[in-house]
Order: structure tokens, then sequence, then C-alpha cells
């Protein structure tokens, strides 16, 4: 019998998951929340079907557009049970489904990160990569004199985005100071030999900014965002190599626009639903074939590194491969391992040259929204961690409901579980919004299975 392989995830890393299975014989379901595949990187609807085409065109592919996996139910023995919705996300009635998969590829991604400060709950703060999709996606700038700041590679498409969607760039601020930033680039200079793609495209961003004049500034941070009912002025700073503001160096800058990054955060609820052990903090542990902890569940892409899009579509051909029951000394396996270990390296790199300094937190002030949902702020945390809720997460929702609105803790989780010092804020067993309507209806089950029956 066929072997029948879910994958989650239709960004690089669940594409590759779904071509590396289907290279194995295997049939594959690859589901995706959006309507058009490619994920983050690929946000052109064009640009995407010219990649996915292939997959989605196969005979034994049955594509899901616009169907969420809300949930992850772990049977007592055999793989996870996969719990879909189908349907446009507002529309009333959408499908129950549930799929008893022989194997199971998580590959759901990652949100960008932004670390709060006075002022950042303000209409006209933006995170960049939501300024990015509205520039990608439907060509329009968030405004028209845009600040740029953060850490991390990322920040030069976001500016190289908005600058071809017709905005003026005041500046580009890296957190991280020249030093450090040059440090971890540098490290291991051989290993940058495997990346001359990435480090093209970084230099075709950086050759872009410079014909229009953007500045490009490192050790240097928006602190306060400013303005009457929305942002008006950015006020940044200079830092020291932990983050911690140099005195006297603040400056306002005016601007109708900020767009802020500082990372990525893996969408954990999945993986974590589905029992999958995590590793170094944010991400799932993998073996040498991405082969998650639980039999039968292997991830990919973003939620086992930071690494890019071109990374997650290699660990997603592996981990497709491996789902569908490939042999692991097949040549273009061994080959394909090698690139992704060559992809890990690059991922690790990464993270050297920008991680968050641990002062960050000296920029916020009592009053400062942690949690928009809930306007939960920082002193509320501060008085809930110093009392009889310390050290867990659930105690700290609690107490402060940090959390409990609309995201789910999805933007302020990482944070609060910092300020705390309180636990995992992956843990979400109902990982997207479900109607109480749509839980009452009994599920179709295995609709694949039984089409490839027939
Ligand atoms: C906001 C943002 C912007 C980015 N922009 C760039 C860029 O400009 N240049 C660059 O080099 N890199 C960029 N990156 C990084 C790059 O996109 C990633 O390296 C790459 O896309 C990771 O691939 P992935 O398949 O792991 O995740 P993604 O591309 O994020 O794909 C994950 C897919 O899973 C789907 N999904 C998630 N949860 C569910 C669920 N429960 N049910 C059904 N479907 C689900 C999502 O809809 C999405 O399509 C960006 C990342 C982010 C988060």
């Amino acid at each position: 019998m066929t072997r029948h392989v879910v994958v989650v995830g239709a960004g690089p890393a669940g594409l590759g998951g779904a071509a590396g299975a289907l290279r194995t014989g295997a049939a594959v379901t690859l589901i995706d929340s959006a309507e058009n595949p490619g994920g983050q990187y690929h946000r052109v609807p064009s640009d995407a079907y010219a990649v996915a085409g292939p997959v989605l065109r196969h005979p034994r592919c049955d594509w899901w557009p616009e169907s969420t996996v809300w949930s992850i139910e772990r049977p007592d023995e055999g793989v996870p049970r996969v719990h879909v919705l189908r349907g446009e996300a507002d529309a009333d009635g959408r499908e129950r489904l549930v799929l008893d998969p022989d194997a199971l590829v998580l590959a759901p991604g990652a949100y960008d990160r932004v670390l709060p400060f006075p002022g950042w709950d303000l209409p006209g703060v933006y995170t960049a990569g939501a300024a990015q999709a509205l520039a990608k996606g439907e060509r329009l700038a968030v405004g028209d004199s845009v600040l740029i700041a953060g850490s991390g590679p990322f920040l030069l498409p976001v500016a190289a985005s908005l600058l071809r969607a017709g905005a003026f760039i005041r500046a580009v601020l890296e957190a991280g100071t020249a030093a450090a930033v040059a440090r971890g680039w540098t490290r291991r200079p051989w290993e940058l030999a495997a990346h001359t793609g990435k480090a093209g495209e970084l230099a075709g961003y950086a050759a872009l900014l410079a014909r229009h004049r953007v500045p490009c500034r490192t050790g240097r941070a928006v602190i306060e965002a400013r303005g009457d009912g929305r942002v008006e002025e950015a006020v940044t700073a200079r830092l020291r190599p932990d983050w911690s503001v140099v005195p006297g160096t603040e400056k306002a800058v005016a601007v109708d626009a900020l767009c802020v990054s500082h990372g990525f955060t893996p969408q954990l609820e999945l993986p974590v639903a589905a029992g999958c052990a995590l590793r170094d903090g944010p991400f799932v542990e993998v073996d040498a074939d991405q082969r998650t902890t639980v039999p039968g569940v292997y991830a990919a892409g973003e939620i086992t590194g930071i690494a890019g899009a071109q990374a997650a579509r290699t660990e997603g051909l592996l981990a497709g491969w491996s789902a569908g029951g490939g042999a692991p000394d097949d040549p273009a396996a061994v080959r394909t391992r090698r690139r992704r270990d060559q992809a890990h390296a690059f991922a690790a790199r990464l993270a050297g040259a920008h991680p968050i300094g641990a002062a960050w937190a000296g920029w916020l002030r009592p009053g400062t929204v942690v949690c928009r949902c809930e306007e939960t702020t920082y002193g509320d945390l501060l008085s809930a961690a110093g009392g009889p809720s310390r050290n867990s997460a659930h105690a700290v929702k609690l107490a402060t409901r940090a959390g409990l609105g609309p995201c789910q803790a999805r933007i302020c989780g990482p944070t609060v579980a910092e300020l705390t010092g309180s636990g995992n804020p992956h843990h979400r067993p109902i990982a997207q919004p479900v109607r109480l309507g749509e839980l009452a209806r009994p599920p179709i089950e295995n609709t694949h299975r039984k089409v490839n029956a027939r």
C-alpha cells in the first residue's frame, strides 16, 4: 500500500518535504493555511507557483490551500493525528477533517520577533515582516519616511522591498555593535565558501541601499517611539555590546513609519503538541535525517533553526525523503545531508553574529506595554515575577493576563518568558483559532486514504 505522508506548511521547507516524499513514491497531502504556496519567502504568487508547480501538479500530491492544522492529537501509539479545518479563515462553515498519516512532516515556519520598547504599540510601528509582506505582496509602502531597526540580515531585504515600493528610508539600524557583527560573520571564514549565494544576495541588498544613499548604522537601536495617536518620531540611541544604552546618545528622528525586527520565533505549537523534544531552548530537536524524537514525525525549516529559505528547502527534501521511507544511503540523500549540514553551520554563524543583548530590558519603563492584546505592562510582569507565580508560565499568564488575548502569546510569549524567567511559552493545544460550531461538527476522517484506495 502506498505510504501516506502529510506535510504541514507549503513554504520552502514544506515544498521541499513534499518533493522529497514524492520522490520515494509516497502519496502526499500538502496543507497550508494560506491561499497560495510559498510561505514567507515566495510572497509574490507568480514566483511561488513557479517554484511550487511541479509539486502541486504531481498526481500523487493532494494540495490543500486555505487549510489550517488547528490541533495535533497524540494517540497512545502510532503517528499523531492531524486535525484540519478547510476553507477561508473568516468564512463560516469550514470543513473539519482528520488525517491519520503514515508519517508527518512539520514545516510551519516562524514569526518575526520584536522586542518591546516604550511606544512600540503606536499605530505606524510595524514588524519588519508585516511591512515586507505588504511591500512584496501588494506593492504598498507602510510610510513615506521609514526607519528600519532591530537586528539581523533580514533588515536588508526589508529595506530593499520598501525602496522598491517607493518609500524613503531614513536609515537601517543594526543593534549589534560593528565589532560583534564582524566577529560573528568572519569566524571560520573557510565555511563561507559554501554560502556564496547567500553572501551575493546580501551584497546585492547592500548595493541597492548604497545607491539610494540609505545610511546603515551598527550599535544603534530605536529605544522609544513617540507621537500623538500614531508614530511621529523615533528615539534612537547608541548601544554597548550588551545592548545597554550609552547615556547622552539619544536622538529624535522624524518618521511616519517604523519597522522593527529582532530575529524570528519558531512556530512551535504543532511540534510541542505532537510531543517533540526541543533543543537550545526554542528549536525542535532532529537527527541527521530530520527525524524528531516522536516516531513518524519529521521537522524542517525555521522550526529546527533559522537559516534562510534555501536551508529550509534542503531540510524539507531530507525530511520528506525520510518520511516517505527513502534509503538513508541513497547518493542524493547523502548530498542533501551535506548541503543541510552546511546550512546549519550558516545558521550558527547567523545566530552568533546577531545575538540579542542581555541588557535590552533596560529600554523598558514600568508602563511599557509588553502584551499588546491584554495591555499587560512591564510593571505588571515585574510584580508577578516577584510574587507566587514566579517561574510558571501558566501562573504568570493567570496573574497578568499576558498571552491570553487573540494572539495567544505568539508575539509576547518569548519576551514574557525572558522577562519573568518563566517556562515554555509554546504549549498551545489549540494551535489556531477555531469556532465552537466547527468543533461541534463530526469530522470527515482520512479522505486522502479513501481517494487513494479507490
Ligand atoms: C515575516 C518573515 C519575512 C521573511 N522575509 C524574508 C526575506 O525577505 N528574505 C529571506 O531570505 N528570508 C526571509 N524570511 C526568512 C525565510 O522566509 C525563511 O527562511 C523561510 O521562508 C523558511 O521557510 P519555512 O518553510 O520554514 O517557513 P515559512 O516560509 O514561514 O512557511 C511556513 C508555512 O506554514 C504555514 N503554516 C503555519 N502554521 C500552519 C498551520 N497550523 N496550518 C497550516 N499551515 C500552517 C504558513 O502559512 C506558511 O506558508 C522571512 C521570514 C519571516 C517570518
